[in-house]
């Protein structure tokens, strides 16, 4: 009720006001200013940075994609009325679903790291393949880019590793994960939907093998930054452990690519997971280890900024989005 009292007088004040002002207006002006206001279209945060100890960590959104029928992506091996009531449940449209794509960006204080490339440009389009352009609305250009570390080699994470064919970030050293860059360079047992990424892989990222290291699970980036096996959903993923100053973090990539579709349901078959079993049972694996340690994680296909916490829920897990517990506060 005060609050009403308050703003009543207030709009009153204000139109006063603005009467007194259009009056001193040339005849022009006051017309623009009484028009109606353009709509503008998409606004949408890209880019988010906390601090993790003495990291300071980038979350930049290289874009998004809008997919018809998650259930020929999501819950594979499900009904699909199952899938589409599940969705429903979660307040999310049932035809369609929205994947968005966020890189991350590590400065340790000594050297800049960036995670995955985005899409680039062989995909990129009004709403996708932006890491470059948002790279310096994040305060960065490619050539302060030190390390360039690749979970994966799927198009949406190595697409933006060359530019006009040329190297994205002029002056990086690189970091592949070992299992990863031999399937890819071997060529055997690619299946016929990879055959594209595969020549993709070919041209964009095995040309940096000469200025790359290839890492296993439990080697380092660098002192603070670890590797962690993630494999099945590409036959070498890799998730890595950060910490800084006792704080820690895990960046999952792939692990679960949808908050609901996925990581509620970690056993659901995943059109995009290479070997299904072994990516159900990484998942399982990441998220109970997430959840148990209480430490927040980043996901390349969680919603905007794409950091959070995992919670079990009975014998499951749920995403809850970070709020303000990574601010300086
Ligand atoms: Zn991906």
């Amino acid at each position: 009720m005060r609050e009403f009292k308050t703003s009543s007088l207030s709009r009153r004040t204000v139109v006063l006001g603005m009467a007194a002002q259009a009056a001193c207006l040339p005849f022009a002006s006051f017309n623009a200013a009484m028009a109606a206001a353009p709509m503008l279209g998409l606004q949408r945060p890209a880019i988010y940075r906390f601090k993790l100890g003495e990291f300071e960590i980038t979350n930049i959104l290289d874009g998004f994609v809008v997919r018809p029928d998650p259930h020929k992506i999501f819950g594979q091996d499900q009904e699909k009325e199952a899938v589409e009531a599940f969705a429903r449940e979660h307040h999310l449209p049932a035809s369609q679903l929205e994947n968005s794509y966020t890189v991350t960006l590590v400065n340790t204080g000594r050297e800049l790291i960036l995670f995955d490339t985005g899409n680039g440009e062989p995909r990129r389009s009004a709403t996708q393949g932006l890491l470059r352009q948002r790279l310096s609305e994040a305060g960065y250009s490619p050539d302060q880019i030190d390390v360039v570390v690749i979970t994966h080699g799927h198009p949406d994470h190595i697409g933006g590793l060359m530019e006009s064919g040329k190297p994205s970030f002029p002056n990086a050293r690189y970091v592949f994960g070992a299992a990863e860059f031999d399937y890819w360079s071997a060529g055997t047992d690619i299946p016929a939907r990879r055959q594209k990424n595969r020549d993709l892989y070919m041209r964009v990222a095995a040309p940096l093998a000469e200025k790359a290291s290839m890492i296993a699970q439990g080697e380092s980036v660098v002192s603070g930054i670890e590797a962690v096996d993630a494999f099945g959903h590409s036959p070498g993923m890799l998730a890595f452990h950060i910490e800084s100053e006792g704080q820690r973090l895990l960046l999952w990539a792939d692990v679960t690519n949808h908050f609901v579709l996925s990581l509620m349901k970690p056993e659901w078959h995943v059109l995009f997971d290479h070997d299904k079993a072994k990516a159900v049972a990484t998942r399982k694996r990441i998220l109970d280890s997430v959840a148990a340690d209480g430490i927040p994680a980043i996901g390349y296909h969680m919603p905007f900024p794409a950091v959070g916490f995992v919670e079990r829920s009975g014998d499951s897990f749920r995403w809850v989005p970070a709020s303000y517990q990574l601010n300086d506060l």
